[in-house]
């Protein structure tokens, strides 16, 4: 039996609706909600992805504030800018896309950025409040990921999840999202021994290791729910996930695309961030 496909872009279009409607009422009481994006430097694919970004803003309402660099920007000119956005009241996230040029300390940017407008949920601060379960702004990727596994309607508390990586932008903050819906947790990485005996237990498995074919269908549960964060390009030039789609798609139970999955809600929780953000500003 095949697995059922678990939709990003009708789950993603679902979440901009209701976002739409948030960001007029806001707008009603004269509050545009403001999201400031970063770009340093002329990487086609941070390009792509920013692009993508403003695009969606500007689709549900929110006001975009696009700002690019070249790539000789210095560090203290970055900091002076994200120090400036900070101050806007206009302003109610800040983005800074990733990778930067080798100058500039990834850390001390995401640090930078205020704890009220950290909308990638990168900073220590953020990570701590995910840790302590307190409220605050959630890593887009895997908060996607959460969402699209809610959206099969199977159970998350009291089910084995496993996440393959551990980075601390998808595979840390997944395991935690997933600890916090109570289900009993097993994060792999690189140096874990005989992946597949701790796959094949598992009734929901999120794949973030930036490897083709890291999950093969032998791996897999019957049944289970497979999320593949991946994105990668084959020597033929096509996008694929961390999952041998094919193959696992005969055994789980759902499963997400590539394209078409992770990606599309990992811009919904963007704009979804930058609405509660802009919420909690006006409160
Ligand atoms: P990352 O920082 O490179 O981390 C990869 C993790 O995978 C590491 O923890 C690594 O283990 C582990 N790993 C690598 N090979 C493995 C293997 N064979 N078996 C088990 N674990 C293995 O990557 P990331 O930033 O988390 O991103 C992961 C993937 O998701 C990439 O393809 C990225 O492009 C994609 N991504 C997609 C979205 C989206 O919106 N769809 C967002 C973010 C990332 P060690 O820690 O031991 O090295």
């Amino acid at each position: 039996m095949s697995a059922q496909l678990i939709d990003g872009h009708a789950l993603s279009a679902h979440w901009r609706a209701e976002i739409a409607q948030r960001a007029r009422r806001l707008n009603e009481r004269g509050h545009t909600p403001g999201l400031a994006v970063i770009l340093v430097g002329d990487d086609a694919a941070s390009a792509v992805y920013v692009r993508n970004k403003v695009r969606a803003c500007e689709a549900s309402g929110i006001r975009s504030l696009l700002q690019t660099f070249p790539a000789s920007l210095t560090q203290a000119e970055l900091l002076a800018r994200i120090a400036a956005l900070n101050a806007d009241p206009t302003v109610h996230g800040i983005l800074v896309q990733m990778p930067l040029p080798r100058h500039i300390d990834p850390h001390k940017v995401i640090e930078s950025i205020s704890i009220h407008k950290d909308v990638d949920g990168y900073s220590v601060q953020s990570a701590g409040e995910l840790m302590a379960g307190l409220p605050g702004l959630r890593p887009c990727t895997p908060w996607g990921c959460m969402k699209l596994i809610e959206s099969t309607g199977q159970a998350i508390a009291g089910r084995h999840a496993v996440v393959i990586g551990r980075s601390n932008t998808v595979g840390k903050p997944m395991a935690l999202l997933l600890l916090q819906a109570h289900a009993t947790v097993t994060l792999c990485h690189s140096g874990t021994a005989d992946l597949a005996a701790h796959t094949r237990q598992a009734d929901i498995v999120v794949v973030a290791t930036g490897r083709p074919d890291t999950l093969r269908a032998d791996m897999v549960k019957p049944g289970a729910v497979v999320i593949d964060v991946g994105i990668n390009r084959r020597e033929d030039g096509k996008l694929c996930g961390d999952v041998d789609f094919e193959g696992v798609r005969q055994v789980a139970g759902w499963i997400t695309p590539v394209p078409g999955g992770v990606g599309p809600m990992t811009i919904a929780m963007l704009l979804a961030n930058t609405l509660q953000a802009a919420e909690q500003a006006k409160a």
